[in-house]
């Protein structure tokens, strides 16, 4: 993340380049108009190395946080869609306590009747509830396609 110190300190860096390059102007104009000593030339130059490793020291910074612009906008954008997708299934309580995730009723919906593992729900995960074997006494057993999390239960996702 950055800190409000980093970018006081990107401000700092371009104040500086802004100041750099404005002597480098004035020098290279007087430059222009007189010759110059061995020791103005040495300054000069050091003034120019100076220069480009402060650009330099910028763009490394400018690409980092492009990277972590980019980062937060994902990060946004999978928070953004989740909050859309869990507002689709509710709470629900199937036996003795036994909560899962279950769809709301949508009229017409196209959706094979399903469970969600609570457990990866917690996590922002869809982990459908698969069965996992055939009835033994009315009862099912399913398991979390995710997380593995294994429930027995004579209820269905599509009713009792
Ligand atoms: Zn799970």
């Amino acid at each position: 993340m950055t800190s409000p110190a980093d970018i006081a300190g990107q401000i700092t860096l371009w104040t500086s380049v802004a100041r750099q390059l404005a002597e480098l102007t004035k020098s290279a104009t007087e430059l222009s108009a007189k010759r110059v000593s061995k020791e103005t030339a040495a300054a000069l130059a050091d003034n120019l190395i100076e220069l480009r490793s402060t650009i330099l020291s910028l763009q490394a910074e400018h690409l980092a946080l492009t990277r972590e612009k980019a980062n937060l906008e994902e990060i946004i954008s999978k928070h953004d869609i989740w909050e859309e997708e869990k507002k689709a299934y509710f709470l629900k309580n199937i036996q003795n306590g036994l909560t899962v995730y279950a769809p709301r009723p949508i009229p017409d919906s196209i959706d094979a009747p399903h469970w969600l593992c609570p457990g990866c729900f917690s996590k922002k995960q869809k982990g459908i509830m698969v069965m996992v074997s055939l009835p033994v006494m009315a009862v099912r057993e399913y398991r979390c396609a995710i997380c593995q999390l294994q429930i027995k239960t004579h209820v269905t996702p599509g009713g009792q």
